[in-house]
């Protein structure tokens, strides 16, 4: 790894290069912007990783360098002049410097560095898509903290990947890239009339919601081990409608909880049909997915509880899936909640992984057991380093936090081979099958050995070719 301990000659950096890098920097809007948790997390997880005193995630402009957030001692906004953010940009990789009490060039103030407690930091660029280094993400450490280490340095590299995933996620909200992402964002001045909260109301107690179900697959076995239950509106006269253009009402509206009682309800009955369909079925495990208002309900975990008495279903058979939005409400009902979901022994998945991270701090206090990393990464992930690199270090996340990890979204077969090579176990997507009704997953479940055949191989299913 090439860490490079400060041989401290500032270079003027290349004018164009410094153009097209503070060209780059404005697109993502992050100068001057307020704090946000999603950064606190990481520059707190990241002075946790390292055992390190402080943590500072900066960017710079011309002349100034700039925190955006920091943990610790607070290491104000400094003149560019002389900082160790320029280090950094003109070596162009991580900067480790073990000596700091000692270094001369650190003396004298050459490099602004206002604690001079602190003995040791370590430095990492945070680069753009284009690969320009836009911040910095760095760590400082006192006396008293062991020195920094090569893995320390690469956990640090991990982290400055999630601030640059996250600056490019916002990035593309902004751009409205995700209109075309389910349930996210409405065009602007595009009005929501369809559906009303009596619409929904009415498909509740006229029972015309449906549950489809979508194979999570062992990447190695092709074997399913999981379904994932996804909920459709089945309109009498709009067809089938997709859960992206109601679930945004029902959640406004609070009817998301009589329908998401239903789908719990609905789920369970339909593992206990495929028990008794097939014994060996007893080893599946089926997800639903709740949202937030659902989680922060009260007695979330006794109805969860007596919907399994009832059903008479195993609790290792029911996962329930949720975003961290839903968890960053109100920490410590999600705490006692998740404490009371876990004590069941149902299991727990973070959905979505990779989008919010405002969590990110507390996830090794959370007890998930399942990270699944979010599609819109999965989906990226043949267009270059950057996005390989998050997918990298979502796995390598979760491993240390000791959690497995699945993928959503594979498409293609290069997504497949790419993930298996990373060491990703399970994943769900259109390149194994698609959602689909509850009688086509029967069919799928008799696979022998629930093993999905190879597209190449054996004559598929007619529900894999209608998939
Ligand atoms: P999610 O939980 O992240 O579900 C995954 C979504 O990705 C599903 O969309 C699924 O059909 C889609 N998907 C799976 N594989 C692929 C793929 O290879 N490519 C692409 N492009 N998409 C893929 P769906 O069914 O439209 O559901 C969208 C969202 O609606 C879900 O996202 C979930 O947040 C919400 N949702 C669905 N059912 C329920 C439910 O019963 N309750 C609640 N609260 N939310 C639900
Ligand atoms: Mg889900
Ligand atoms: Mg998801």
């Amino acid at each position: 790894m090439g860490v490079q301990q400060a041989q401290v000659e500032i270079r003027e950096p290349d004018g164009a290069l410094e153009a097209a890098r503070l060209l780059d920097l404005e697109s993502y809007a992050i100068l001057d912007t307020p704090p946000e948790a999603c950064y606190d997390a990481i520059t707190q997880l990241a002075a946790e990783y390292c055992g390190a005193t402080a943590c500072t995630l900066n960017f710079a402009d011309k002349t100034r360098v700039w925190t955006k957030s920091h943990c610790g001692p607070y290491v104000r906004e400094l003149p560019r002049e002389n900082s160790i953010f320029e280090l950094v940009l003109t070596s162009g990789g991580p900067l480790v410097v073990n000596d700091l009490s000692d270094n001369p060039e650190f003396q004298n103030n050459r490099v602004h560095l206002r604690h001079l407690r602190f003995t040791a930091l370590a430095a990492v660029p945070v680069f753009s898509v284009e690969g320009r280094i836009l911040g910095m993400l760095a760590v400082f450490h006192c006396e008293d903290d062991t020195p920094v280490t090569a893995l320390q340095v690469s956990r640090l590299e991990s982290m400055a990947v999630m601030v640059s995933s996250r600056m490019e996620l916002e990035k593309l909200r902004r751009q409205d890239a995700w209109m075309t992402a389910p349930g996210m964002l409405l065009a602007p001045g595009q009005m929501r009339t369809w559906p009303t909260p009596d619409d929904l109301q009415r498909a509740v107690d006229e029972r015309q919601f449906v549950l489809h179900y979508q194979p999570e697959i062992d990447l190695v076995t092709r074997r399913i081990v999981g379904v994932e239950a996804l909920i459709r509106w089945q309109h009498p006269t709009r067809g089938m409608v997709q859960p992206h253009e109601f679930i945004p009402q029902a959640e406004e509206s609070g009817i998301i909880l009589p329908m998401g009682d239903w789908g719990m309800a609905e789920a369970c009955r339909q593992i206990q049909e495929w028990n008794a369909l097939d014994p060996r079925n007893g080893s599946l495990r089926v997800f639903v997915n709740l949202s937030a208002l659902q989680f922060l309900r009260e007695g979330l975990a006794d109805h969860v509880e007596s919907l399994m008495l009832e059903s008479g279903i195993p609790s290792h058979q029911l996962g329930l899936e949720m975003t961290e939005s839903g968890l960053m409400t109100n920490m410590n009902t999600a705490l006692d909640v998740l404490g009371d979901l876990r004590a069941l022994g149902v299991t727990l998945l973070m959905d979505d992984f990779g989008t919010g991270y405002s969590s990110l701090s507390y996830l090794h206090s959370f007890p998930f057991d399942v990270l699944k990393i979010d599609r819109s990464f999965v989906g990226r992930m043949a267009e270059g380093e950057q996005p390989l690199q998050i997918v990298r270090t979502i796995i390598e996340l979760a491993r240390v936090l000791n959690m497995s990890v699945i993928a959503e979204g594979i498409e293609t077969a290069e997504q497949y081979t790419l993930l298996r090579q990373m060491g990703c176990r399970h994943g769900q997507g259109y390149l194994f099958a698609r959602p689909m009704p509850a009688a086509d997953m029967t069919e799928l479940l008799q696979l022998p050995g629930r093993i999905l055949p190879d597209r190449d191989g054996p004559p598929s299913l007619s529900v894999l070719r209608t998939a």
